[in-house]
């Protein structure tokens, strides 16, 4: 790979004139090593489809173990829509394309590790490994696949509620909740979801109501403790989120009434983002996640899978550690498979 690296780089220089534009730019490792069709090898020890916060903590454990790894991302992670992310030291507060951007500058110093922005759109078994095919028809190998493709949250089909996604309307308390902390603040669920998070998001505020939009699924239990805690449930229909650029205002019920406040906690359904895995046989979990074990493998041979698709536990502190441990366990494997040989 270091000697692919240099003749990319004698390549560019021989482009006339960039080589004064590229040692101005401020992160030319970084422009050196996004995958150059022309001139990098297809062939590589391990192919991490995601490149958000799970595939690139991968990459760093696999690229500073001297593996040659290709990262393939579609540039859409599921946080994408929120101005501020919180709970993760060093970077509370950040914008999450900063951390994301942060973090792909680190990844790409190391020359083991080329960063492609394309989609997978198929993925198949070879003698030899795997096979990845992409949306702009590029075809790469290799011995080992690593998913860290995320997860599709499915927006609730209420007016404005995709809008505000991820602003106001917010799907964990420990990523956002001290940002809305004693705001009027409504829980838009039904059944033991809502149970769970009324009971949960009390500890922020007190000024709370729940939403089942259409007839309670709570149980005669649920509901009575709800009440006791002074918390109201309105089953009303609700047909729009009244909002400015995100900021929830209102909620329209179907009968024309509203309901003002300040912050909504909702758990949309989601679904693999990629569904290549299941394709190749990874077999899902009953909520819908990939199956691992301990280590960060699938269901099939040679396949690993990190972050968000594999576990419920939704945070970029998790999925980055969950992406490195799957860098050093794949890693680990590897170097056994190759003392065998
Ligand atoms: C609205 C919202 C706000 C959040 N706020 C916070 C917060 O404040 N703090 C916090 O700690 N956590 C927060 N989270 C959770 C956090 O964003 C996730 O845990 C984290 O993004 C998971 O990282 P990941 O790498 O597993 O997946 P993602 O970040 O979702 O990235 C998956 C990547 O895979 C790519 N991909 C998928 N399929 C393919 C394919 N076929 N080919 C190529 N690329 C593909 C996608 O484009 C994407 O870039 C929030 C989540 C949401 C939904």
């Amino acid at each position: 790979m270091t000697e692919t690296k240099k003749i990319s780089r004698r390549e560019l220089v021989k482009q006339g004139g960039l080589a004064l534009s590229v040692l101005a730019l401020p992160f030319p490792l970084t422009a050196f090593s996004n995958f150059n069709d022309m001139t990098d090898n297809k062939n590589f020890d391990v192919i991490i489809v995601g490149g958000s916060y799970a595939g690139l903590s991968a990459a760093m454990a696999l690229g500073r173990a001297l593996r040659n790894v290709l990262i393939i991302d579609s540039g859409l992670p599921c946080n994408r829509q929120t101005p501020h992310s919180h709970n993760f030291i060093t970077q509370d507060g950040e914008k999450p394309s900063v951390i994301a951007e942060k973090a792909k500058k680190e990844v790409l110093k190391y020359d083991t590790v080329k960063f492609l922005t394309d989609l997978a759109v198929s993925g198949t078994k070879t003698d030899k490994g795997f096979e990845i095919v992409t949306q702009s028809g590029k075809l790469f190998s290799a011995k080992k696949l690593i998913f860290a493709t995320g997860l599709k949250d499915k927006m609730l089909k209420i007016d404005g509620f995709s809008e505000c996604w991820g602003i106001t309307v917010i799907h964990c308390p420990y990523c956002h909740g001290y940002e809305v902390k004693h705001q009027k603040t409504g829980i838009l669920a039904n059944g033991y979801a809502a149970f769970h998070l009324a009971r949960l998001i009390r500890n922020w505020t007190k000024d709370l109501t729940v939403f089942t939009n259409g007839k309670s699924e709570l149980t005669q239990e649920q509901s009575d403790e709800i009440k006791r805690h002074n918390i109201s449930i309105v089953e009303k229909e609700i047909s729009s989120l009244k909002h400015k650029n995100g900021v929830v205002e209102e909620i329209i019920f179907s009968d024309n009434s509203t309901f003002e406040l300040e912050a909504i906690y909702s758990r949309p359904p989601f679904e693999q983002h990629c569904k290549i895995p299941e394709l190749l046989g990874c077999e899902l979990t009953e909520q819908g996640l990939i199956k691992v074990d301990a280590f960060q493998k699938t269901t099939v041979d040679n396949i690993f899978a990190c972050g968000d698709s594999t576990n419920p536990v939704r945070a970029v502190s998790y999925a980055v550690s969950t992406g490195n441990n799957t860098g050093v366990f794949l890693n680990n494997a590897m170097t056994e498979e190759d003392f065998l040989e």
